[in-house]
């Protein structure tokens, strides 16, 4: 499967090479793309985060007061990531990109934000090297009802951009975890405990940790543990959409 999954994302890349370029997102023709397959229409619709937000988790506040300053939640209970990067925030076009993604088998999708992921940990995180790309795993049995991991894909992207091997069992979901939605993030977490495990120790590796979204942070948070538990360094999260509290 994971083959096939491979193979269908290159020859969607033959294809374009073969047509006129449209829009990845919009299918506009689009003669002057960005690097990211993206028309310029639809390049002004992705909204990046505001510069008031969690300088931990990169929650967005409703107002520009204040400026960047630690969340309740971060302030409260600091989590074992040093920061997030996102394309932007959760919600039009982004949100919809990312359901095609991930719920409509348009894996293709995988080249323009990955690619736009990568240019904002380009602008973002200047100062941070990965040595291992890590993506949030599937349950199995999840992963044989979608066909594939959208954050593998994303990662494996990421992994080509900056040059930076990704291993996609280190981390592994050994337990599935009952629906989220609607939960407080104390019960989330309730939840994932135990959800996660490495199957071999790390030793010191900074590490970015890939996700499509981030809404409480619950399960990023759950990961981020154990990957400090088990001798990760300091470990960056990339997120394709953060969402704002209410969504
Ligand atoms: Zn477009
Ligand atoms: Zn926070």
């Amino acid at each position: 499967m994971a083959l096939l999954t491979y193979l269908k994302s290159e020859l969607s890349g033959l294809f374009d090479l073969l047509l006129p370029p449209t829009c990845a997102f919009c299918r506009a023709e689009a003669p002057t793309p960005s690097p990211a397959g993206i028309c310029p229409n639809c390049l002004t619709q992705l909204l990046p985060l505001p510069a008031a937000r969690c300088s931990r988790c990169a929650l967005p506040y409703p107002t520009e007061a204040g400026g960047p300053h630690l969340c309740e939640t971060c302030l409260r209970r600091p989590p074992d990531f040093s920061g997030v990067v996102a394309v932007g925030v959760y919600q039009d076009l982004l949100r919809e990109s990312i359901h095609r993604f991930k719920y409509e088998q348009s894996i293709h999708l995988d080249h323009p934000l990955g690619t736009l992921l990568a240019q904002r940990l380009a602008i973002e995180a200047t100062d941070f090297r990965p040595e291992l790309i890590l993506p949030v795993p599937l349950h199995p049995r999840r992963l044989r009802e979608r066909g594939y991991n959208q954050s593998l894909l994303l990662a494996r992207r990421l992994g080509k951009e900056l040059r930076v091997p990704t291993e996609p069992r280190r981390l592994r979901r050994i337990r599935p975890t009952p629906p989220q939605q609607g939960l407080p993030l104390a019960a989330r977490q309730r939840n994932l405990r135990g959800a996660f495990t490495l199957s071999a120790p790390l030793r010191g590796e900074k590490i970015l940790l890939i996700d499509d979204v981030m809404t409480t942070g619950a399960t990023l948070r759950e990961c981020a543990q154990v990957l400090k538990a088990g001798g990760a360094g300091e470990i960056l999260i990339a997120v394709l959409g953060r969402a704002a509290r209410h969504h």
